[in-house]
């Protein structure tokens, strides 16, 4: 007999694409709360994320009927038409973070638009809606997601290692808030701040807040060909990493990328100038024409 699948069942199947682990749900977090507009992130883990992860931003928050609406699947207030869906392929939105993560955890979402009186709290348990009501709260979103695949055991199962996730988080939110220095970011763990980077006009202090002390000697470059521009922060010769994590990043449009072909050029352009097994420290943003 064949059925049509109940979207709980859906979203748990899409959440084995979209969330592979804590880091996965931080970074669709984060970038909902840049989509929104948020000038200040804060990031909150208990162990390594596998407990809790709770993103508050202070962007644009939602009225109550979208609030209950983007846990559905395909719920999206970023793409209407088939048109857009080529521009936003590329971004990412489709509108199965929030149903996938909420399928897999016990997850709840608190909002409010600054206009609003009263804002609102949407409650679920491994994608079962418990409930939808008023609440307090400053303007923006907090969602908190706890005890990750505690209803897909095989999953939580390959969690790894605290110290493990907590790395990967700590990158995902790397990441996102290297390229823009206009954001205040935050993350605790266990109680305590492991990343700070308060809003700044300078992009060179994000990259030592996130980076270390040495990006402070990185070059800052700005080159531009036809309908391309290029601009970043590029290692002078000696400043070099063990690994290529933590050493180079990419954006297309401000967007992280990891592109093998931008990961070459770079290769190839240190070539003689890094020693072998070193990776030069290289921050770029490669602007292209949405159409291109
Ligand atoms: P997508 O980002 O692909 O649209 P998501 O499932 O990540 O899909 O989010 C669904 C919708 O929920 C978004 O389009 C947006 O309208 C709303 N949303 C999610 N997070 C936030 C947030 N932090 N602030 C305001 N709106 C949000
Ligand atoms: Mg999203």
């Amino acid at each position: 007999m064949i059925r049509i699948l109940e979207d709980n069942v859906i979203n748990r199947i899409a959440a084995g694409e979209v969330v592979e682990r804590p880091a996965a749900v931080v970074k669709e977090l984060v970038e909902n709360s840049l989509d929104a507009g948020a000038t200040e992130v804060q990031v909150s883990l208990r162990a390594g994320g596998t407990e809790l992860i709770q993103v508050v931003d202070n962007g644009t928050g939602m009225r109550r009927q979208d609030a209950a609406l983007c846990v559905e699947r395909h719920a999206t207030s970023k793409i209407r038409s088939f048109e857009d869906l080529e521009l936003a392929g590329t971004l990412g939105f489709r509108g199965e973070a929030l149903p996938s993560i909420s399928s897999v955890s016990r997850f709840s979402l608190s909002t409010r638009r600054r206009e609003d009186e009263v804002g609102t709290l949407v409650e679920m348990d491994g994608g079962r809606l418990l409930g939808v009501r008023d609440d307090g709260g400053p303007p923006g979103t907090r969602i908190t997601v706890r005890t990750l695949f505690f209803n897909v055991p095989a999953r939580r199962k390959f969690l790894r290692t605290v110290s493990t996730e907590l790395a990967h988080c700590l990158e995902a939110v790397r990441r996102q808030v290297l390229m823009r220095p206009e954001l205040d970011i935050e993350v605790r763990h266990d109680g305590r701040t492991l990343l700070r980077s308060p809003r700044t006009e300078d992009p060179r202090a994000r990259l030592v807040d996130i980076l270390g002390n040495d990006a402070a000697e990185l070059i800052p470059v700005d080159f531009v060909e036809d309908e391309l521009r290029c601009l970043g922060f590029i290692a002078p010769v000696g400043v070099h990493r063990n690994s290529a994590l933590g050493a180079s990043y990419h954006h297309v449009n401000g967007r992280f990328v990891r592109d093998p072909l931008l990961r070459r050029a770079i290769a190839e352009a240190y070539r003689g100038l890094v020693p072998k097994g070193r990776h030069p420290m290289v921050v770029l943003d490669v602007r292209i024409p949405r159409d291109a």
